[in-house]
């Protein structure tokens, strides 16, 4: 028997917003950032009529090796991408803590910071959340926070079962609902399809094409100024003709 349970529109409709402001969260290894991510973190803070949502890089992500290039880097373009849009902030809270970054410190540092009553709403890729069953302690996420799930090309998130999640699956149609509680509930963000990801402008980068158009000019032109992501003979190169 599965333990999901879907909390109907009607039962939601008839419990009023909490009044406090809803607090969005969206984190990632931004290794770099790019259209995908910024535009995910905007439809969240549009979706839930947020003020903000902050934009969290990992200081270590727990599932894969050390992020390509420094903290300081991918800080530095972050803050580049998000310059001329209010509603996206940089929080470096998990720079801030030695050792892996969990999610789950995350969300429990901001439930400290914001108070118990506060909706906290955590927003990850469908790629992302397929995996959530393997996160550290990930039966407590939505004890402390709800979550959206963005839609992402390549990743059907309907076809998730609910019991491969690690909790009771609470899912909402109304996104108003994750407003009246401040933690406890899912709901599935059909977002403005955008196929790209970083792994894949890591890897042109290296093969030497530019990443225009897959991420914001500033960030782009960071990553020339600072060679990134190029393999380390192409950067010798570089810089060597720099000097002639
Ligand atoms: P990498 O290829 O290095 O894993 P990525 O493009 O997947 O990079 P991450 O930093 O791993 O980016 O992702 C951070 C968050 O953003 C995750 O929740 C991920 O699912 C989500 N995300 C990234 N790109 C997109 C996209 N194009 N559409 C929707 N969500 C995205
Ligand atoms: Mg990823």
């Amino acid at each position: 028997m599965s333990t999901s349970r879907t909390v109907s529109t009607k039962q939601i409709s008839n419990k009023k917003p909490l009044g406090k402001k809803a607090i969005g969260v969206f984190g990632g290894s931004f290794d770099p950032v790019h259209f995908g991510h910024l535009r995910a973190a905007l439809e969240l803070a549009l979706t839930f009529n947020l003020e903000s949502v902050r934009l969290v890089p990992n200081h270590q992500p727990p599932h894969r090796a050390l992020a390509d290039v420094s903290a300081q880097h991918r800080i530095a373009m972050l803050e580049l991408a998000i310059r001329q849009c209010g509603q996206l902030k940089l929080d470096t809270r998990e720079m801030d803590r030695n050792g892996p970054s969990y999610t789950i410190d995350t969300l429990m540092s901001l439930r400290e910071e914001f108070g118990v009553e506060a909706p906290l709403i955590f927003g990850l890729g469908a790629d992302a959340f397929e995996k959530i069953a393997s996160w550290h302690r990930a039966n407590e996420l939505l004890e402390v926070s709800n979550i959206a799930v963005l839609s992402r090309p390549g990743t059907d998130v309907n076809a998730i079962s609910d019991q491969t999640l690690p909790f009771a699956a609470h899912w909402v149609s109304a996104a108003d609902a994750l407003l009246s509680t401040p933690s406890g509930l899912l709901y599935k963000l059909e977002m403005t399809p955008l196929a790209i990801s970083s792994t894949r402008i890591r890897e042109q980068i290296a093969r030497g094409w530019a990443p225009d158009f897959l991420l914001p000019e500033a960030v782009c032109h960071y990553i020339e100024q600072h060679q990134l992501y190029r393999p380390a003979n192409a950067r010798l190169t570089l810089s060597k003709e720099a000097e002639l």
